[in-house]
């Protein structure tokens, strides 16, 4: 699955729920399915039979079932014959046996609807071995966006499945954990002018059974996990493409059709890179992407029936900005790559779900970087995991391997750490032990494991076999143990380097200095704040090429001796580490000297990320941060710039006062003011890299109160409502988004009613969430409680309902008025609310800064309880505590540096 990216970052802490996994004794083989959904009456009907075979004789067979009526379940043994997979030889079946079963027995059926189980009791025990179990069923179809539900466009409804983690249970009584896979065969009974997609191709389409219906039958699955089952329902229309023989389709409903090119051309660039790849051919008949009106992720990888959100599918292939068509080529590679890594083999448990998402992280960014090199995903990456070492140096953070039981802790584990984390070590140990060793290792993991389950130990142990370097070591020490390294770089007497991990990085919590009398247990048992077991690769770079090596925790520092070829040495090659780095000033002031010359630009994201982290962590001053931010002001790169001028603003936001905000701003136009005038006019078709640049300047020097950057944003914006085309000259087309945000900050109730009118009347998915997002930053109080109204209001869909809040929540000028919102129309938010929209908006209320705000916060939630967000109120709470100290560290050494800069 690909998390919607709209806000999130990740998560943390320990809630232990009653274990909810299933008794076990009994093995799901095959399921056939039938379903014929009533869209309009949002309900389905389903006829099921699974194949099960039976450990021991039993006379009850507990399995998976929520809001499921059941009408019968039988249990038959005799004949053991299959039931075939062809529907008509089912349908026959069915009138033979009845479906109360003349060869079978009835079943009484309890439920447990607090476990989302349900319990078949027979008369007579059922013998060991093969039993058929026969299950006539209802259900409905939720606006919850999970399970079986109804998406929804001006025109029509669909019915869609989303199922991953645990909501096959809610379209079908299942075994409904992963390695309980089995073989499936779907029917679906559909309206006459739809059509239905699922996981393998067509078989058969009939009229019938009754007038206005036809049934379509598909082709049995491989041997899958249930979360990957899917089905849509609707008037889809594809555009249609092959690669390596494989025909792929990209689909969306029939308005949107000439947005799908895009997908379709990056899917068939990477089926063909992912069969090199892997050394195994991508295993389906065919693969079917899927854009949805309504979802709650960003996509989902069901077995070659990939679902997406619209905006992470659908761009113009022409027009389409490069930074949209950037994110659909990854969430692309991301969900392919699952095909393999998931899909073919899958965890055995939720437990060990960050193979599946770290892996997918990883390489998403990899493909989409081999088919666009020019787009420079190496930059995107350093910020991503810049991002995560952030999020991990909480204290409330947890390891990437996490017991998780109950469906809230399994939903909780899809953050920051599960993606960001474990794709980062995945991206180190490659980057360690060589690129081409690392892929045989994966192709001997999935080879090993094909249409199976396996564990994290499978991955690294062959990795570690494949490469004869301790991978099991160092994927293990940050996998089982949270947190991130801290590597320590000083200088000896005679000018040598010395490297040694000293131990766990903290945002906030200083490090213990007591000795650990737990450092000999097992990892588990080991006393988390203090030591910390880790072996680290790392390697460094200076001029020439990198030379790397393993660091252990605890070991003396590993000497490194210089000479004139290493006029600097920087101890994270390519910024592909897991680690901060704290270098002893000479050391730093080396790198700081070459940044500009020396560094690539991934190495100097991270080097402004490990500055910024330790300034956060109190070992350096917010003034150093910022001498090094104006140091990589003239950088090209627009990631790099944004990385820095992204710190200063949240330095802004949580450490100045007032007064000395304004200081900030004006150094701000004064340092970048020139830069930004040093670009000049556009030409006329500026390069994609340069645009962003300028915008990015121009944001932050509107942010910064610039006049001349204003004015241009308020004329834009003017033009841009008074209906002309957006940015008709070059001058000002690179900068439109940016001029709108502007211009809304200062915006009237006129410029809003616009607004609100361009969202309502675009058919363009990213254009409507552009608008959603730019209502959030009008700052008038009317207009902020108008969008906080509109939030909850049906005309929001449910999947961007919180996203408004969320942001309203995390923007100063804003969040006081959204957490009163909050508090006072609590229910109105959770009549809206999805799986995890509860839990975005808990997560957003860690950007306030004071002690008043973290105590409400802490009382309104353990007052009003947010599924599957105790980990995220842990880490909330974290964050405020850690920007509160931040604050009294750092507000006198801002001062102090902004009198040395400017004159008090
Ligand atoms: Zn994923």
């Amino acid at each position: 699955m690909v998390l919607w990216r709209g806000l999130v970052a990740g998560v943390l802490v320990c809630g232990v729920g009653a274990a909810q996994r299933l008794p076990g004794g009994v093995r799901p083989e095959h399921y056939s399915l039938r379903i014929a959904p009533d869209l309009k009456a949002a309900t389905f009907v389903g006829s099921e039979t699974i194949e099960v075979v039976l450990d021991a004789a039993a006379s009850a067979i507990t399995l998976n079932a929520a809001e499921i009526e059941f009408v019968s379940v039988t249990a038959s043994v005799e004949g053991q014959k299959q039931i075939p997979f062809g529907n008509d030889k089912q349908e026959k079946n069915d009138k033979q046996d009845g479906l109360t079963g003349q060869n079978g027995q009835t079943a009484a059926v309890t439920l447990d609807a607090a476990k989302e189980q349900a319990t078949f009791t027979f008369a007579n025990a059922l013998p060991a071995g093969p039993v058929t179990l026969r299950i006539a069923y209802t259900g409905i179809l939720n606006d919850k966006l999970r399970g079986f539900y109804l998406s929804k466009t001006k025109l029509r409804s669909y019915g869609v499945t989303q199922f991953e983690a645990t909501d096959a249970r809610r379209a079908f009584p299942s075994f409904d954990e992963p390695a309980l896979k089995a073989t499936f065969d779907v029917t679906l009974v559909v309206d006459e002018g739809d059509t239905a997609i699922s996981n393998t191709r067509i078989v058969s389409d009939k009229p019938g059974p009754a007038a206005g219906k036809h049934t379509i039958a598909f082709a049995p699955t491989p041997k899958m996990s249930t979360y990957l089952v899917a089905w849509l329902v609707g008037d889809f229309a594809c555009t249609k493409g092959k690669a390596d023989g494989v025909p792929i389709r990209a689909c969306s409903t029939p308005d949107k059709v000439r947005e799908t090119r895009f997908a379709l051309d990056a899917a068939k660039w990477t089926l063909h890179y992912y069969d090199q790849y892997f050394g195994i051919k991508y295993p389906m008949a065919k693969l079917d992407m899927v854009a949805i009106p309504d979802f709650e992720a960003g996509a989902m990888e069901n077995f070659g029936c990939i679902t997406y959100r619209e905006t992470e599918m659908l761009v113009d292939k022409k027009d389409g900005a490069i930074a949209g068509k950037k994110e659909v080529a990854e969430t692309v590679a991301h969900e392919m790559a699952h095909q393999w890594f998931g899909d073919m083999v899958t965890p055995v448990w939720w437990d060990n779900l960050w193979l599946n998402e770290g892996f997918a992280t990883w390489m998403e960014s990899k493909a989409a970087a081999r088919w666009h090199p020019e787009w420079k995903y190496e930059q995107d990456v350093a910020v991503e995991l810049d991002e995560t070492l952030e999020l991990d140096a909480q204290a409330t953070t947890r390891a990437v391997r996490t017991r998780a039981e109950t469906p809230a802790e399994i939903d909780e584990m899809f953050d920051g750490i599960a993606y960001g984390k474990a794709g980062a070590v995945i991206g180190m140990v490659e980057n360690w032990v060589g690129e081409e060793i690392f892929r045989n290792g994966v192709h001997e993991y999935l080879a090993a494991h094909l249409y199976g389950n396996a564990t994290a130990e499978d991955f690294w142990g062959t990795q570690a076999r494949v490469s004869g370097l301790p991978v099991d070591q160092v994927m293990e020490g940050l996998v089982a143990q949270p947190g991130v390294p801290l590597v320590a770089v000083s200088q000896t007497g005679d000018g040598s380097a010395a490297e040694a991990v000293e131990g766990r990085f903290l945002l906030s919590r200083p490090r213990p200095a007591e000795p650990d009398a737990t450092r000999d247990l097992p990892l588990d048992q080991r006393n988390p704040a203090i030591f910390y077991r880790w072996v680290i690769p790392i390697c460094n770079r200076s001029t020439g090429t990198p030379v790397c090596h393993v660091l252990f925790a605890g070991q003396p520092p590993l000497v490194l001796p210089r000479n004139a070829a290493t006029p600097f040495l920087y101890a994270n090659s390519g910024d592909k580490g897991y680690y901060r780095t704290n270098y002893a000033a000479g050391e730093l002031a080396a790198i700081v000297a070459h940044a500009e010359t020396g560094l690539t630009p991934p190495e100097r994201i991270g080097l402004l990320g490990d500055r910024w982290a330790l300034m956060h962590g109190g070992q350096g001053t917010v003034g150093e941060f910022l001498d090094l931010a104006l140091a990589v002001k003239q950088d090209p790169n627009a990631t790099v710039l944004d990385s820095a001028l992204g710190k200063v603003e949240t330095i802004g936001r949580t450490i100045a006062t007032d007064g000395d905000r304004a200081r900030l701003d004006a150094v701000v136009r004064q340092e970048f003011g020139p830069v930004y005038a040093g670009l000049g006019a556009p030409g006329k078709r500026e390069p994609w890299e340069r645009a962003e640049l300028r915008e990015t300047l121009f944001e932050a020097l509107g942010e910064a109160g610039d006049p001349a950057v204003l004015a241009q944003a308020e004329r834009v914006a003017k033009e841009l409502f008074a209906g002309h085309k957006a940015g008709a000259n070059a001058e000002d087309s690179a900068i439109v988004d940016a001029a709108v945000a502007l211009a809304a900050a200062k915006g009237d109730a006129e410029m809003y009613d616009k607004l609100v009118r361009v969202g309502r009347n675009t058919a363009d998915p990213d254009l409507k969430e552009d608008t959603l997002r730019l209502l959030t930053r009008f700052q008038a109080p009317a207009l902020v409680a108008r969008t906080l109204e509109y939030a909850v209001s049906d005309e929001v869909r449910s999947q961007d309902s919180w996203t408004l809040i969320a942001l309203l929540l995390t923007r100063r000028e804003t969040q006081e008025q959204a957490w009163g919102f909050v508090e006072q129309r609590w229910a109105a938010i959770q009549r809206k609310a999805t799986v995890n929209s509860g839990a975005r908006i808990v997560e957003a209320t860690g950007a306030f800064c004071s002690a008043e705000r973290r105590d409400e916060v802490a009382s309104f939630f353990a007052a009003h309880r947010v599924e599957a967000a105790e980990r995220t109120l842990a880490k909330s709470i974290d964050s405020i505590d850690d920007c509160i100290r931040l604050r009294a560290a750092q507000e006198p050494e801002l001062r102090r540096w902004l009198d040395a800069h400017q004159g008090p």
